[in-house]
């Protein structure tokens, strides 16, 4: 009787550990099994990674009277020179080519003595697109004052007329927004109830990859929307803008509360941290412009991202309905899809652009619809998931006020059309 039971016992102790065994084997593989789909494009693009040259980070010197430097998170100088008595110049150059024209530079400038002199910024490979912008600090920037500031060389070079003293000056194409940046407003953002912080990857030279989860409640059945940023380390006015639209989602009004319990919406805020703090015009330290990437993920940082989506779509068994990819470029843009393309909430996009047309005083959305051509994440969340998508480009020169009303707007009429769904 006694070894009866302990038989028993013995026997029903293993048969659950074999079936926890096996659940837990099962698991692991379908963790480590998980293949992702790859998709293909009528214009693929090879994205293995290629070389990229780094710049030397280093204090320069002339005549131990004027001094620059590089020796920060997101600076740009590949030389210093004097050209005559009062002229400098700043030679910048990519990380390797070809390369998108997204030349830009940021380094320190300061003298012995305060005097005023001449700046040029010379880009042997490109020319000049961004507005040079001002700071004594690195936080608080200006854009540089119109009479002290031409193009020289036709157009191709710029020349500053700068005011040194011996306090460093910030000259930058952007505010610097470095990867610090983006952790420090990450964690401070996740500080909200509804918002979970996590590291999903990390990039080629590993910083992390930072992943916002927001949602209330359980996320299993909600639909997503998934938000990316700075693919393209330049492009800080469209972080600019990512930031104020996420921060619009997270107010404590009654439609951002319905919204958060209807979906859930997962922010990918730096998808390029290396780029970004290496100071690059374009590409991941792979040398690769992570935004052709999305068919094959070749490069750790899409990859991450890809894969943590696609799990969290399939362990919450819900769908990704909308991917919004944040960018800058000349003008501001909406990036969409041509006519022909119905994604599964098809037609919110035309609804979503009226929206912000009615609610924006003297301001046309600028809805560019395009073809899937290259293998762009606005593809890619087409293909993977037939959600809609567009690739939201704020102007490089945009007032920063602006960009600030446009994405909280945005972002009020997209969880105004979506709640109703
Ligand atoms: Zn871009």
């Amino acid at each position: 009787m006694m070894s009866k039971r302990t038989y028993f016992k013995v026997t029903s102790h293993s048969v659950r550990s074999i079936f926890g065994y096996v659940l837990l084997i099962s698991l692991i593989s379908a963790c480590s099994n998980l293949k992702l789909k790859t998709f293909e494009f009528p214009e693929p693009i090879e994205t293995s990674t290629r070389e990229i040259q780094y710049q030397e980070k280093k204090e320069y010197t002339i005549n131990d009277i004027i001094f620059a430097d590089n020796q920060f998170d997101g600076a740009r100088l590949n030389d210093f020179t004097q050209l005559n008595d009062s002229t400098y110049q700043v030679t910048i150059l990519p990380e390797n080519e070809p390369i998108n024209q997204s030349p830009y530079f940021a380094f320190r400038i300061w003298s012995k003595h305060a005097q005023q002199v001449y700046v040029k910024l010379n880009y042997p490979t490109s020319k000049h697109r961004y507005v040079p912008k001002l700071s004594t600090d690195g936080k608080i920037w200006k854009p540089i004052d119109s009479t002290a500031y031409q193009l020289v060389d036709s157009t191709k070079n710029a020349l500053l007329k700068i005011d040194l003293t011996s306090e460093k000056l910030w000259i930058s194409a952007q505010e610097i927004k470095t990867s610090a940046e983006a952790m420090q407003w990450s964690k401070q953002i996740a500080t909200h109830k509804d918002v979970r912080f996590k590291v999903i990857g990390k990039s080629k030279l590993k910083r992390d990859l930072i992943g916002l989860d927001v949602y209330t409640g359980d996320p299993k059945g909600k639909d997503i929307i998934v938000v990316l940023s700075r693919q393209h380390p330049p492009e800080v006015t469209g972080y600019l803008a990512m930031q104020s639209f996420v921060e619009e989602l997270l107010q404590d009004s009654r439609l951002a509360r319905d919204f958060r319990s209807k979906y859930r919406v997962l922010v990918y805020p730096l998808v390029n941290p290396d780029g970004v703090d290496l100071g690059h015009w374009r590409h991941n330290a792979g040398g690769i412009d992570l935004n052709r990437d999305w068919a094959y993920y070749r490069q750790e940082e899409v990859k991450a991202i890809v894969n943590t989506v696609v799990n969290a779509a399939k362990s919450s068994k819900s769908n990704v309905i909308l991917g919004l990819d944040f960018h800058s470029t000349q003008e501001d843009l909406y990036y969409s899809f041509s006519d022909e393309m119905h994604s599964d909430i098809y037609p919110f996009k035309d609804y979503w652009m009226e929206a912000i047309d009615d609610a924006i005083p003297n301001y046309t959305p600028d809805d560019q619809p395009f073809p899937l051509n290259q293998p762009i994440s606005k593809g890619w969340f087409y293909k993977q998931f037939n959600a809609e998508s567009l690739t939201y480009e704020i102007g490089d020169e945009t007032p920063r006020n602006f960009i600030d009303l446009k994405a909280r707007v945005a972002a009020k009429e997209m969880m105004r059309l979506l709640i109703l769904r």
